[in-house]
């Protein structure tokens, strides 16, 4: 019994000192809605949206808390809230049931001047409950106070930041003959989004920020430089919404996730964008696209989740970054994974 309890703490010690230099990023599968966890190596932590709320929340609160559990967490620290649209903040308040945020970060009051789902006069009450006295509202610019990790947040309300980050700042030669499309009227539109570094690795999620403002980060100058990772934006560009190939292929992310559904987002135009991006290395998906074929799908090993949301296990895609820019992407369901290296 002894030598038990002694392999036990051995193994907690050292999955703790692996911890210790790491930045770790669960995408979780909350079907087609948002929720991503960022663990620094300080040992502080944010969520990035917490998923849905109704039945969809006790299910969400779930796969939030078994991450906490796989991190090695009994709390985590931030709440960031991209946008008030149900799959992004809907859970909050189940979230903070099993998370106990001490602080919370969005982008401002909600405004009924752009389009936002049902039920948001409800939603957005039960998240300023939770957030009342906690909450910083961030602007463009602003960044984020999360100890052993850089978090720029880059757009925010309609804005986006002034001055380039991250080596940005050059003339974009996507920009030429780009699409444009006019403001959108959505809540989307008004996504806060944020640049993670970790030394010389970097994660861009920007919620579901619509390709007006892609395109304001992207022309005509790229303002974000080069990033590592990706979360596909809109859950892979849900219904062209989003990913103005001018800043998708600009940003040059080496590694994507998208944090699809089933039947939500990474449409085949979604996939043949990310397809082209220069330099593309892995493309990761939280769901297999039940509508695309096998072309357009990437690789099983790289899909957490193959099933129908009724029949979802809810398997997340880890990160695990360490401080020589080697990265570790694993998929949760058959702990398949690859190693890169930011550039
Ligand atoms: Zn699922
Ligand atoms: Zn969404």
């Amino acid at each position: 019994m002894k030598t038990l309890v002694f392999l036990l703490s051995a193994a907690l010690t050292l999955a703790s000192a692996r911890a210790a230099d790491t930045l770790r990023i669960y995408v979780l599968d909350v079907e087609g809605g948002g929720s991503t966890l960022v663990i620094s190596p300080s040992g502080q932590s944010m969520l990035i949206d917490a998923g849905s709320a109704g039945a969809a929340g006790d299910r969400d609160a779930k796969r939030i808390a078994a991450a906490m559990q796989a991190a090695g967490l009994t709390k985590i620290d931030y709440l960031f809230t991209t946008h008030y649209d149900g799959d992004h903040v809907g859970g909050a308040p189940n979230a903070n049931s099993v998370a106990h945020f001490d602080r919370f970060f969005d982008h401002g009051e909600i405004d009924p001047k752009w389009e936002q789902n049902n039920g948001w006069e409800d939603r957005y009450k039960a998240y300023t409950a939770i957030a009342a006295g906690k909450r910083t509202i961030v602007k463009a610019g602003d960044v984020v106070p999360l100890k052993g990790a850089r978090v720029d947040v880059v757009a925010s309300q309609g804005a986006v930041i002034g001055k380039a980050i991250n080596g940005g700042g050059k003339p974009n030669p996507w920009c030429k003959d780009a699409e444009v499309k006019p403001p959108n009227p959505t809540e989307n539109s008004q996504s806060a989004g944020v640049l993670i570094a970790f030394h010389k690795f970097t994660f861009l999620d920007v919620g579901d920020l619509t390709w007006d403002k892609e395109m304001d980060l992207a022309c005509p100058v790229n303002k974000l430089g080069k990033v590592s990772l990706l979360l596909a934006t809109h859950h892979g560009f849900y219904a062209d919404m989003s990913g103005a190939p001018a800043l998708l292929w600009a940003i040059a992310p080496q590694v994507v996730i998208a944090n699809n559904g089933p039947r939500k987002g990474m449409q085949t135009s979604a996939y043949d964008k990310i397809e082209k991006t220069p330099g593309l290395e892995g493309l990761w998906q939280s769901h297999l696209a039940l509508a695309n074929d096998k072309a357009h799908n990437t690789s099983d090993d790289m899909i957490a989740n193959p099933e129908a949301s009724t029949e979802c296990k809810g398997n997340w895609i880890r990160v695990d970054v360490q401080p020589n820019g080697n990265y570790t992407v694993t998929n949760g369901r058959n702990n398949f994974s690859k190693t890169y290296k930011a550039r």
